[in-house]
This record gives structure tokens, sequence and C-alpha cells, in this order.
């Protein structure tokens, strides 16, 4: 019989030992993941928490399951920081005070705590206590990237599940296996969605995500003839191009806080508006981070050509702009680019308007790749 643990890609002594709490009924209180980005630990988190609020420990038919597969049970929390440098204060003790409330559908409540890594001491402490004593029907799930990144104090008070990072060639054959696609196309997903072979599954699902892949690319090239007014212009275009699945996500929350209106109390609607807030920013950020993985990519790319290991390029469909951008242009200047891109990316996390982000990037890049000191 299928299982919420199926959903867990690539990492089978995860799934069994997961699958074996739940079967014996002996789910803990509190849980760290730990792997590195891309080794599907929110996936598997949710798999828990489905199992968790399921009174059926996740049969895939219910209501409680089909909400938590939508990753909308409102009794299932997920957490991000919202801080500049990790987690604020402020959410713990959110987090500390709203342990205590009532579940809202289900007879329990879980929350999926995202990058515990970046739970500075003081946040920590204003949290110790919950994560040491949760109350009865509350299930915590840490993910943090390692062990050692994670407070001590944190760690002692958690069951640790180490996840493995997921070889690259087997990540694609996940990819390919799901949805049936290229080998070419399943790497282009893996790079586009940060290599978690989860969204990548979804990204080579949606052409419009490979129209907005090939449009990026087309715009990089193109920026050697662009003035500034153009580069204005592809930067808007690209931001739109990024944000347009956002649209979908708030339709999706007004047809679904239309549908809770009916039986919610007002402050369980105000409690999954906020949610809905949390989520729509959460995407967009993901989006945006995906216009910057795939910039990442091509530029990783053309350091390859560069570098003489033209073996080495993922993008093989545009290969040929790959080597055309690589015959201008020398290492440390690709060099160069490659680290804006990371500047970027930690800009659109520290919350710098996204325009602002996208435009000084392509300057950034135009400089880098075709200014006036470059080799052609
Ligand atoms: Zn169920």
């Amino acid at each position: 019989m299928p299982d919420p643990f199926d959903h867990i890609l690539g990492q089978p002594k995860v799934r069994a030992f997961l699958r074996g709490a739940v079967k014996a009924g002996r789910v803990g209180h509190a849980y760290l993941f730990t792997g590195m980005a891309g080794s599907n630990k929110t996936q598997a988190a949710y798999a828990l928490a489905q199992s968790v609020v399921c009174k059926e420990h996740g049969c895939g038919d219910c209501d409680d399951c089909k909400r938590a597969m939508r990753r909308k049970h409102p009794d299932i929390h997920y957490l991000a920081p919202e801080g500049a440098g990790g987690y604020l204060i402020e959410q713990m003790r959110e987090v500390m005070n709203d342990v205590d409330l009532a579940p809202i559908q289900s007879h329990a409540k879980v929350y999926i705590i995202d990058r515990v890594d970046l739970l500075g001491i003081q946040a920590a402490n204003a949290f110790l206590k919950t994560l040491e004593e949760p109350p009865e029907n509350v299930v915590m799930i840490l993910l943090g990237r390692t062990r050692a990144s994670v407070l001590p104090t944190i760690v002692s008070r958690c069951q640790v599940v180490p996840f493995r990072t997921i070889p690259t060639t087997e990540a694609r054959g996940i990819v390919v296996q799901n949805t049936g696609c290229t080998p070419l196309q399943a790497a282009v997903g893996i790079q586009a969605c940060g290599g978690s072979t989860g969204k990548a599954i979804e990204f080579v699902k949606n052409l419009e995500r490979f129209e907005f892949r090939a449009r990026v690319i087309e715009v990089l090239q193109l920026l050697e003839h662009a003035d500034d007014m153009d580069i204005l212009e592809y930067a808007q275009e690209l931001l739109e191009k990024a944000q347009a699945p956002l649209d979908l996500v708030r339709k999706l929350q007004d047809d679904e806080l239309a549908e809770s209106a009916e039986f919610a109390s007002a402050s369980a609607l105000r409690q999954i508006e906020q949610r809905n807030k949390r989520a729509l920013s959460a995407k967009s950020t993901e989006m945006l981070t995906q216009l910057t993985n795939i910039v990442r990519s091509w530029l990783r790319d053309v350091l390859m050509v560069c570098s003489g290991a033209p073996h080495l390029v993922i993008n093989e469909d545009v290969a040929a702009g790959v080597r055309e951008a690589a015959a201008h242009v020398q290492i440390p200047h690709v060099v160069a680019a490659l680290s804006q891109t990371d500047e970027a990316e930690t800009a659109i996390r520290y919350n710098v308007s996204p325009e602002t982000c996208v435009d000084v990037l392509l300057f950034e890049i135009r400089e880098e790749l075709y200014g006036s000191h470059s080799a052609g």
C-alpha cells in the first residue's frame, strides 16, 4: 500500500526509518533532519507531518492527508528565517505561544522549522523549553544543513536523522524516472532548482519554466549589445516571467480561504491568511532564486569552456552560445560574474527589492562578460 514516505526521493534509509517509527507508534516529539540542499529533507518532513495529522497515519485519502499533500494543512506549520541574519527572536516566541493552542483541524500539530543552522543563540533560547517539552500532540521537525552547524543545545533535544547527499547521476535518474524527461532536461531542472530533485520534477513538467530558462539564457547573450535602457527592460521582463507562477499560488490561496471561511473561526482565518502571506513570499524567493540559479548554471558552463573542460558543460542545448561567450572573456571576469550572481541571490533572500537585484545583476554581468576589458 502506498504511504506518504514513498514520496521521499533518493533516501531509502530515511524512508525505512520514518516508516518504521510510524508503524510502531513511536514517533518522537522532536526531530532534527540534517543534510545538504537537495537531499529532500522538506519532502521527508511533510511526509512525516502527514502521517502525524492523519488518523490512519497517512492513508492518502482523507481530508487531512489531501491538505497535507498540498502543503496546506492548517495544523502543519512551516517556518523559515525572516531576518537578514537568520531567525528573529519574535518568530520563535510566536512558535512558543502557538504551540499551546489547540489544533485547528486535526488531533495533532506539526512544526517544520527550516534552516535551524540559522537559529542564533538568543532565538534558540526563546524556544528551548518548547523543544524539550512540547505538548503531547505536537511534533517538531527541524531541518539543518549539518549536525555541526546547529547549536548543541538544539541537537541534544532532538532525534537526529541524517540525510545522504544524492549523487548527481542518481538525482538525474530520479527526475527522469518520475517525469519521463530527457537526461538533459533533468540536469537543467536540477540546476535551476538549486539541486532539489523534488522541485526539479515540478520544473521539468512545466513548459513555461523551460521557456523562462531559454529566455534568461538568451538575455545573457543579448547583453553583449544591450544599452542601459535595454537592460532595464530585460530585467523587468525576466522579473515578470520569474514571478508568473505566483498568480496561480494567489488564486489557490483565495479559493482555499473562501472554502475555509464557511467553517473556520475568525482567528483560524487570520492564521490561514498569515500563513498564505508567508507561503507567497517564500514562493517568490524560490522563483527569483530559479532565475539566479539559471544564470549561475550558464556562467558555470562558460567557465568550464574557458578552463578547457567543454565536456563538463551542462546546458548542452545552448552549448554554441556558451562557447561564443567563452571565446570573448577571461576566467577572472567569469568568476567575478559568478560571485555577483551569488550576491544577487543573497540580496533576494534578505528581501532587497527584486527589481534592484535583477537590474544590478544584469549590469554587472554585462560589465564582466562584455566590458571593455574582455578579450575579444
Ligand atoms: Zn489520511
